[in-house]
């Protein structure tokens, strides 16, 4: 029934469109088949024009009716009725949000390499991007420096910007993070040199479980280095980390020593979302807010094992304590089964948990530009590149499974509809920037 009603409201909408563009709506469903075609000028100070949207661009406080211009691959005005005469390309998008291109600080897209000990096997990272509004992917560590220059080989075919923390241990994600003999910390700083415009921080993953603690093998031995790492680059740390119990001499290790003590200011614990120690009374933990204050970064890395409601509901849906961004893990061992399919799937997740549509954007936009240092990305900002997501939520009703699979209710999800990548559309699969087949232009076969 919802839908239907739904669908009424696209009509009106639609009906509204010939007075004037900006007048429908946003989130009504199926409002893209509504589209006029693309209007094509020879002569105009822009190159594309996205006309009567509804711009979503946190970082720069808009959350409103508003036209987007675009030349030169770059953001020239973000401005209320932009006239379409000024566009060499004006695209109708009314009905629909416009947003920065989504921001994924957390995949794995090593995907030449075999990896014995995880047996992961990677995702090619294009696929996954334009089609749910994704225009930047960080690799979380996967490789390190003994294979960083294999895996630049990646990042030079990929269309989609790919960007990279390395791992602390110098072979990259494999059973030898678990060997401090591994973490190469001034080799990493080289490398660091070498593609300062590609890697963005060092990572730690998987230090610990299964393996006893020695004089070598100490508890702290991982986070310690790759934040000495971190120090010396001046670049953020990003922890994969588990609390364990004491062992001999060893204490305890604990969540709240990592973000109140080991970890920095701009460092970031991924799968927070995951760690029942962060849930108090039914409430988030009052170490999640003393790290907050102290500008500790908490992100979500959905995961095949690190997302799940029990935490989840009572942190960020009853407690209010959001993620400061958003972002997939993406492995084939979560995407093949369904745990995690894209990166608009894990922000409708969020939806569900009833963070606001802005609260959301602003997660997967401008808050993972900043905690990357990349201030060009993530928000429409003039003279930015012209990465854009253009979307819609519908309405319906549908149930969302965590990393254990169990399933919880929502009522939105987010469906993206077009993607422009430097200032191209990169992704248009409905032809919001297309004409109509009659009145394309001839094109005589050969022969
Ligand atoms: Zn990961």
């Amino acid at each position: 029934m919802k839908r239907r009603k739904f669908i009424g409201r696209t009509l009106a909408g639609g009906a509204v469109a010939g007075a004037g563009l900006s007048s429908i709506e946003p989130g009504s469903a199926l409002a893209y088949s509504r589209r006029k075609e693309v209007v094509i000028r020879e002569q105009g100070k822009y190159d594309i024009l996205l006309k009567g949207g509804h711009v979503i661009d946190p970082g720069n406080n808009i959350n409103s009716p508003m036209d987007v211009a675009i030349t030169e691959g770059k953001i020239a005005v973000v401005g209320k009725n932009l006239p379409a005469n000024d566009a060499k390309r004006t695209i109708d998008v009314s009905g629909l949000y416009v947003s920065p291109g989504f921001i994924d600080i957390h995949i794995h897209a090593f995907y030449t390499f075999k990896f014995e000990y995880y047996n992961y096997r990677w995702i090619i990272p294009d696929d996954f991007s334009f089609p749910y509004g994704v225009t930047t992917n960080v690799d979380a560590g996967s490789s390190g420096v003994y294979n960083f220059d294999k895996f630049k080989e990646i990042i030079d075919s990929s269309v989609s910007r790919l960007l990279a923390f390395i791992n602390i241990s110098a072979p990259g994600m494999d059973a030898n993070e678990n060997e401090p003999a591994t973490f190469k910390i001034a080799l990493i700083q080289q490398k660091i040199r070498k593609y300062q415009d590609l890697i963005v921080g060092i990572k730690t993953a998987h230090y610990g479980p299964g393996i006893p603690y020695d004089d070598i093998h100490t508890p702290w031995a991982s986070v310690d280095a790759a934040v000495r790492a971190g120090e010396l680059a001046g670049l953020p740390v990003m922890f994969d980390y588990s609390a364990r119990p004491a062992q001999g001499k060893w204490p305890e290790r604990t969540y709240r020593e990592l973000i109140l003590e080991h970890g920095r200011p701009g460092d970031i614990h991924t799968h927070f979302l995951s760690k029942t120690p962060y849930v108090e009374n039914g409430k988030p933990s009052e170490d999640l807010y003393k790290a907050r204050d102290r500008g500790f970064i908490f992100d979500l890395g959905h995961g095949g094992g690190s997302f799940r409601w029990e935490v989840a509901v009572p942190v960020v849906m009853e407690g209010k304590f959001y993620p400061d961004s958003i972002s997939t893990d993406l492995h084939s061992h979560n995407t093949s089964n369904g745990k995690v399919l894209n990166m608009a799937n894990v922000m409708s997740k969020c939806l569900a948990l009833r963070m606001p549509l802005e609260e959301v954007i602003r997660c997967s936009t401008v808050n993972p530009a900043r905690e990357i240092n990349r201030p060009e990305l993530g928000s429409m900002k003039v003279g930015n590149t012209a990465d854009i997501a253009v979307f819609e939520v519908l309405n319906k009703e549908i149930d969302y499974i965590d990393a254990r699979g169990g399933k919880m209710s929502g009522d939105k999800e987010i469906h993206n509809i077009m993607t422009l990548f430097g200032g191209e559309v990169a992704f248009d699969p409905w032809g919001l920037n297309a004409l109509f087949w009659q009145n394309m232009p001839v094109r005589r076969r050969r022969g």
